[in-house]
C-alpha cells in the first residue's frame, strides 16, 4: 500500500463576494478532485487545537500525525531544525526577523524590505560579531527570516509576531525574560541601522525548546518522505526523521513547479517510500495577498498538474490511499490564518467511501475530527 498526503497550504476559505458568495474550493474547476471526493470520504478536521495559534507549524504538525498540544513548543525551533540546528536542552531558539520600525514606533515592515539572503547574511554575521557570545548565537536563514539561539532562561517572554503588528504601534515583549530580549533588540539597531538594508533592527519572537518528537517510522511503522519549499514544513520533517526531498523548480510562490513535486512523489514512492507528503504554499500566499484569482488558479493547478497524473501513477504502483487537506484556512477576506476546522478528503483505491463534495459547504454538517488523528485513519491503524 502506498500513501500520499496532499497539503494545499491555507486553501480553505469563506464565501467570497467576488465569487458570488462561493469559496475558491467551490469555484475552482477541479474535475479530478471532484471525482476523488465522489468516491472517497469527506469530513472536517480540527487541524488547529483549541487555544493554539493557527500557524503552519501547528497545522502541519497535526497533519503529520503528531498532536500539537503535546509536541508543539514554538515556531522557531522547527525553523531552526530546517537550518540543520540541533538544540541542546539548555538552548532555546527565537525567530529573528530583520524588521523596519518607524521613528514613531510603528511596525513599518515586518520583512525589513525583503532583503536578499546574501545581503541579509552580511548583517547577521555582523550581529554575531558585535552581539554574539555568552550563549547568544545568530544563525543566518532565508531573506528576512533568521534564528537566534539563546540560553534556556530567555524562555519566559511574551513576544508578538511582527506580521501581526503591520502599520500598528509595536508591542514590546513582556514577562520575566523580556528585559533580556528587549536589550538585544535595542542593541541590534546600531548594527542593522548601519547596514544598507531597509531593515533597522531585529525582532525576536516564536521562541521554544527543540520539540522531542518520536520518528515517524517509530510511531507509524512506515517510511515517509516529503517535498515542500517552506522552512517550517521541512523542519518538521527533520524533527520526525521524515526524508526531506529537494525538488528543482519548487518555490513558495505562485510559479512553483507543481508537476515536479508530483513526479518526485511518484519516483520516491516507486523507490520504496511508503508515504509521501506534497506540500505546496501557493494557496496560502494567495490568501495572504487577498488575490482571489490566484487562489482559484492555484487550486486548478493542483488538479491539473498534481492530481490528474498522480492517480494513474499511483495505480501503476498498486493499492494506495490519499489524504488531502490544508494546514489551516487563510480566508481572502482576512488575509491571515484562522483556527477554523478545514475540509479533508480521504480516498482508498480499492474501497469506495460514502462520497461527497470537497468544499467548506460540502463538509459543513460533519463533526470536526482532531486533525492529528487523520494520519492513523489514513494508515488504517
Ligand atoms: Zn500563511
Amino acid at each position: 500500500m502506498k500513501y500520499v498526503v496532499c497539503v494545499p497550504d491555507g486553501c480553505a476559505d469563506e464565501p467570497v463576494d467576488e465569487l458570488g458568495g462561493r469559496t475558491p474550493l467551490e469555484v475552482a474547476a477541479t474535475p479530478v478532485l471532484d471525482a476523488l471526493a465522489a468516491r472517497g470520504e469527506v469530513g472536517r478536521a480540527a487541524v488547529i487545537p483549541d487555544g493554539m495559534p493557527p500557524g503552519s507549524d501547528v497545522g502541519n504538525m497535526a497533519i503529520f500525525g503528531y498532536d500539537p498540544a503535546t509536541f508543539h513548543t514554538g515556531r522557531a525551533p522547527i525553523e531552526a531544525a530546517a537550518l540543520g540546528l540541533k538544540l541542546r536542552p539548555d538552548q532555546l531558539a527565537y525567530r529573528c526577523n530583520l524588521v523596519t520600525v518607524g521613528a514613531d514606533g510603528t511596525m513599518v515592515d515586518f520583512a525589513g524590505g525583503h532583503p536578499s539572503s546574501e545581503d541579509a547574511h552580511v548583517v547577521i554575521a555582523a550581529l554575531q560579531e558585535e552581539l554574539g557570545g555568552d550563549g547568544i548565537e545568530f544563525h543566518p536563514g532565508v531573506e528576512y527570516r533568521h534564528i537566534l539561539v539563546t540560553p534556556a532562561d530567555w524562555a519566559d517572554a511574551d513576544c508578538t509576531p511582527p506580521h501581526d503588528l503591520s502599520d500598528k504601534p509595536v508591542i514590546w515583549p513582556s514577562g520575566p525574560a523580556a528585559p533580556k530580549v528587549q536589550q538585544l533588540m535595542d542593541a541590534s539597531r546600531a548594527v542593522v541601522g548601519a547596514s544598507n538594508l531597509a531593515a533597522n533592527q531585529v525582532w525576536l519572537w516564536g521562541q521554544g525548546f527543540q520539540p522531542q518528537m518520536p520518528s515517524f517510522s517509530s510511531l507509524y511503522g512506515i517510511d515517509a518522505a516529503l517535498s515542500s519549499a517552506v522552512d517550517l514544513v521541512r523542519g518538521l520533517g527533520v524533527l520526525t526523521d521524515i526524508e526531506v526531498v529537494d525538488v528543482e523548480g519548487m518555490s513558495a510562490g505562485y510559479d512553483t513547479d507543481y508537476a515536479a513535486q508530483r513526479e518526485c512523489a511518484l519516483d520516491t514512492l516507486g523507490d520504496g517510500a511508503d508515504l509521501f507528503i506534497i506540500h505546496i504554499e501557493a494557496t496560502d500566499e494567495a490568501g495572504h495577498a487577498g488575490d482571489v484569482a490566484e487562489k482559484v488558479r492555484a487550486l486548478e493547478n493542483w488538479d491539473r498538474e498534481v492530481l490528474a497524473d498522480l492517480v494513474p501513477g499511483l495505480d501503476a504502483l498498486g493499492d494506495w490511499r490519499l489524504l488531502l487537506l490544508p494546514d489551516h484556512a487563510t480566508p481572502l477576506r482576512l488575509k491571515t490564518h484562522t483556527a477554523d476546522p478545514v475540509p479533508y478528503l480521504l480516498v482508498d483505491s480499492k474501497v469506495d467511501g460514502p462520497g461527497g463534495v470537497y468544499s467548506e459547504v460540502g463538509v459543513a454538517g460533519h463533526e470536526a475530527r482532531p486533525g492529528h488523528t487523520l494520519m492513523a485513519r489514513l494508515l488504517g491503524a
